[in-house]
């Protein structure tokens, strides 16, 4: 039996169903994040699960019992906020410690916790400033201090890391995720960031216009996305548009040059377009060898990167774009040139057909 049980939760606000159908099962200690454009629903679950929507639809089971008609403060729940929600009147201590102070906790116990919470956010000398005297990546520290010193069963992170600068983001992934591990603590994590998502989670729910498009590992995510929109959500630069020449046997045609994945084209019927993904770091330039794919194309961009050059090669209708590390020794190739790039059989990933339409 999972920790956290999702099923059939829907949302809407008036005639605009944002939430169209979310089911999750969710282990104790593990870390999810919803991944997704702005707009999609990823706040809106998060929000359903603390208490603050209602569902219209669907049920939430956290350890076995109905939470759905519970009020927040019933549901055993940490959340933090993307804007820094410390109050303001208060101290670092204060605002820690508040949920204590709201349970009723004795003072020497509220004591002994904020200053046990101040050194797990590596912050112990700063209890007696207020919110105003601190840098945003110290407030997001005691935000999610003041989150974890109640000892919620589920911590919800809605982008907590999007109103800072790229390094603390950075640093502060990385405590975060850190933190959740030495706590074991089960935590929803809510970003549109591809980079936070593959960082930082066990499993990512990638979400588009109200539906979850694919569940999975960082590991799976980016390399077996199922639809057009995961792969390129998470990265994913090339698609290869082209014809099922033999789906048992895997070959396909692109642009009148025939590869073939040895993933299979399983739903796939011949003669049928479909469109295949390909990472850009799965394609070297040469020809490939025995068991590879090779294509053939003249090259119609060359972009210096710094350590990395990104050559975009056009066959016909299709682009591959592949990235060559930066050589002082040897200049890049040129624009206009022919050449031949190949790739592993293997990483060409069959996309789903039906793509969903967004709302
Ligand atoms: P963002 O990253 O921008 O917060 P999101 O994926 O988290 O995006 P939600 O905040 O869940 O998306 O919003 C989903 C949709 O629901 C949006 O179109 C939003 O305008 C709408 N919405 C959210 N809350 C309400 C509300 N209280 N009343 C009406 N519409 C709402």
């Amino acid at each position: 039996m999972s920790f956290l049980e999702i099923t059939g939760l829907q949302k809407s606000f008036g005639a605009n169903q944002v939430v169209k159908r979310f089911d999750l099962s969710v282990q104790k200690g593990e870390f999810i994040t919803l991944l997704g454009p702005s707009g999609c629903g990823k706040t809106t679950v998060l929000r359903m699960v603390a208490g603050f929507e209602t569902p219209s639809a669907g049920s939430i089971r956290m350890d076995g019992k109905e939470i759905s008609g519970l009020a927040p403060n019933q549901r055993n729940v940490g959340m933090v906020f993307q804007a820094y929600a410390l109050f303001p009147n208060m101290t670092v201590a204060e605002n820690i410690g508040f949920g204590l102070k709201i349970a009723k906790k004795p003072q020497p116990e509220i004591d002994a916790r904020v200053k046990q919470m101040l050194e797990m956010i590596k912050l112990p000398q700063i209890a007696d400033r207020y919110p105003f005297q601190l840098s945003g990546g110290q407030q997001q520290r005691v935000a999610l201090a003041r989150a974890i010193a109640v000892r919620p069963k589920i911590l919800l992170l809605d982008e907590p890391l999007s109103a800072l600068d790229a390094k603390i983001r950075v640093s502060l992934r990385d405590e975060i995720r850190v933190l959740q591990q030495e706590l074991g603590i089960t935590t929803l994590f809510v970003t549109h960031d591809q980079e936070e998502a593959l960082s930082m989670s066990d499993r990512i729910v990638v979400m588009s216009a109200g539906q979850m498009e694919q569940v999975g590992t960082p590991f799976e995510i980016y390399n077996f996305p199922k639809t057009r929109f995961v792969s390129s959500f998470v990265g994913t630069l090339n698609f290869l548009t082209g014809k099922v020449v033999d789906a048992a046997a895997g070959r396909f045609s692109v642009d009148g040059q025939e590869v073939i994945t040895s993933r299979g084209l399983q739903g796939a019927s011949n003669g049928e377009t479909r469109t295949l993904a390909l990472r850009p770091e799965a394609v070297v330039l040469g020809s490939g060898g025995e068991g590879r794919n090779s294509l053939t194309g003249r090259i119609e961009l060359v972009s210096f990167l710094g350590s990395i050059v990104r050559i975009r090669v056009r066959f016909n209708e299709n682009v591959v774009s592949l990235d060559t590390f930066n050589n002082p020794g040897a200049p890049p190739p040129q624009m206009g040139e022919d050449v031949t790039v190949s790739f592993g059989r293997g990483d060409l990933q069959l996309l789903e057909e039906a793509e969903k339409v967004a709302a």
